[in-house]
């Protein structure tokens, strides 16, 4: 049993590191908990991490042993010599001396396949005297798998139902506000305002606030990667023919070559020096070797393939061949799949003729905020700029969502205080409220944290706290966390700042920071909003996995990149916000180039996306 006091420094140091944005591997918090000063020890930890080349906000024992300190040394020495268990455990297999052997096994497979295509050209008769029971099970996958192949690739998957579009509704009284609070320029509207006319119709379906602060045991981040895993496998197994798929531990008990499916978690994936590719894949019962041979075929499998990376969850088909002499068997993969949604998804819409305008990264307080573009757009909602389609547009505006972002805040980067111009955070908050008190009173606004805002900077995050936003609350501002899954009128939106992008789009070849809607497709593709573990993302260790896209939105909005993009995914309308912000230097030294000032604009009875240009 573990002291009450154990506990308490186990929950500080925890939070510390949340704080930090740094993850620890349980072997590595166990270590630091070991030491005479666990609560110092952790403060030089984060120190010095950020020092270390390859440290990407993941501490492992490998990284502890790069860090300078003679009593963490002394204690990997002793974990090295008696509890060699624990070091196996914290760091991936060493899979290298594997792959030399694979090539081989590859060729062989190769050759194998070969010989069989060419006996296809021989007549019926003489095949089957010289088929070995390999080769047969060899020479009909490919009739099966094409076969396979189109029923996965069929449809209805899931489907929801449908609301109907109805007509739009005439003469609806207008309502009356109680508190009107907001909006004091509502007098000089130069449009018809038809969003005036209809009530709020706001769910807050999912929202972390509250419910993510971790108990302070590292079985956390067991919990974590179980609840991850469970999840994603749920959503796999609604895929067609994934119900077929078996356990890791099953295979291992097969002595001959077998047709399998398996799915699970990748841990560890590289390509061989002949381009294929070897991964292992991890389920609850064990890992497994995966070989995916570079000239897979169709072509969709090899752009899946291509675009693999750690901690993502896929399914395989393929052959399985036991390994001879002791040595662990392999899956050669024939067919590759992420979870993805369904291609007929029907998404629940608007009755009433009403959009949601996406906004994400004002950054008030910095130098840079574009004021004159807010209040271009504060025109815009009152009918005061732009054409008569663009004011028709503005009138059916019912609700705005700012995506994280929205004051520049304080201490979020060194030397920031050189580029605010106002350097308190409180009177940041204080600027926002005059800002959003132009908005029209009949618009909700909705308010969710990005990684400028005052609070915790791994994902997820809770709403920014009441002494912060008191002014907002009072103006009516519905502040939540992020992500976040809200509904207005009918229509699902995943709120998500999109602080996994960056690192997405430095992983995944074909993504970029130009076109940040592409990284958001292959998010939902995932079903995860920030797929891989330990790069530059942040991810705080809870026990609940908040960043599984369990539930289909009709819209997925994103920020942080500062660049605005639309897209479309299966019907899902995806939208990057852009921002109010004109290019930093720091934004300058990662190369990219904001694009403030467009404001996109989604139709809730449609999903029909514009871009509002304020410049
Ligand atoms: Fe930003
Ligand atoms: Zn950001």
């Amino acid at each position: 049993m573990e002291k009450p006091i154990q506990i308490n420094i186990k929950s500080h140091l925890i939070n510390k590191f949340a704080q930090a944005g740094i993850n620890l591997t349980p072997q590595s918090l166990k270590l630091i908990l070991d030491v005479e000063d666990p609560i110092q020890k952790g403060k030089k930890i984060i120190e010095k991490s950020s020092t270390i080349p390859e440290f990407s906000s993941h501490i492992t024992l490998d990284i502890l042993q790069k860090i300078d300190d003679e009593e963490i040394h002394s204690l990997l020495k002793d974990y090295h010599e008696n509890h060699p268990e624990l070091i196996k455990r914290d760091s991936n297999p060493d899979i290298s001396s594997e792959i030399e052997g694979l090539e081989q096994l590859v060729e062989e497979q190769i050759a194998k396949e070969l010989e069989i295509q060419s006996g296809s050209e021989k007549t019926p008769n003489e095949k089957n005297v010289s088929k070995t029971d390999t080769e047969d099970i060899l020479s009909n996958r490919k009739e099966k798998r094409s076969e396979r192949i189109k029923k996965n690739n069929s449809e209805p998957i899931e489907v929801l139902k449908k609301k109907k579009k109805s007509k739009v509704k005439e003469n609806i009284p207008p309502k009356t506000e109680k508190k009107l609070l907001r909006g004091s320029q509502n007098s000089v509207f130069s449009m018809n305002a038809i969003a005036k006319d209809y009530d709020t119709d706001l769910k807050i379906l999912r929202d972390p606030t509250g419910q993510i602060w971790t108990s302070g045991d590292y079985e956390d981040f067991y919990d974590l990667m179980t609840d991850k895993f469970n999840k994603l496998k749920n959503l796999m197994k609604k895929r067609p023919g994934a119900s077929a798929a078996t356990n890791i531990i099953n295979l291992k008990r097969l002595n001959e070559d077998t047709d399998v499916t398996v799915m699970g978690l990748i841990d560890g994936i590289r390509q061989t020096k002949n381009g294929h590719y070897f991964m292992t894949l991890e389920d609850t019962t064990g890992k497994m070797n995966v070989l995916i041979k570079k000239y897979i075929e169709p072509p969709e499998f090899k752009k899946t393939a291509e675009g693999l990376i750690n901690d993502q969850m896929i399914l395989i088909k393929g052959l399985y061949r036991p390994g001879e002499k002791g040595k662990r068997g392999i899956i050669f993969a024939e067919e590759v799949y992420k979870i993805d949604i369904p291609m007929s998804y029907e998404f629940s819409l608007s009755e009433d003729p009403l959009s949601v305008a996406l906004l994400s990264d004002l950054h008030v307080g910095s130098r840079e905020f574009e004021e004159k573009l807010w209040d271009r757009f504060i025109d815009f909602l009152h009918g005061r700029f732009g054409s008569k389609k663009e004011k028709e547009i503005a009138g059916r505006i019912k609700y705005i969502i700012i995506n994280g972002d929205l004051v520049d805040g304080i201490g979020v980067y060194p030397n920031q205080e050189n580029d605010l111009v106002i350097s308190d955070i409180y009177k940041q908050y204080e600027k926002v409220a005059s800002l959003l008190s132009d908005i029209p009173e009949y618009i909700k606004i909705i308010y969710s944290p990005g990684n400028h805002e005052p609070v915790r900077n791994a994902i997820p995050r809770p709403a920014i706290d009441k002494k912060y936003t008191k002014d907002l609350l009072d103006l009516g501002v519905e502040c939540v966390g992020n992500p976040c899954l809200i509904q207005t009128h009918n229509v699902k939106s995943l709120v998500y700042h999109g602080d996994s992008l960056l690192d997405l789009n430095l992983l995944v070849p074909g993504l970029e920071n130009n076109r940040p809607e592409k990284t958001m497709k292959e998010l939902l593709i995932c079903r995860h909003l920030a797929p891989i573990y330990g790069k530059k993302t942040q991810i705080a260790p809870t026990s609940k996995d908040w960043l599984v896209v369990d539930e289909i939105p009709a819209i997925f909005h994103c920020g942080h990149i500062h660049i605005n993009g639309l897209g479309e995914h299966r019907g899902v309308q995806l939208v990057n916000s852009g921002c109010f912000q004109a290019q930093t230097d720091f934004m300058k030294s990662f190369g990219i180039q904001p694009t403030p000032g467009i404001v996109p604009v989604v139709e809730l009875d449609t999903l029909t996306p514009y871009s509002i240009k304020l410049k």
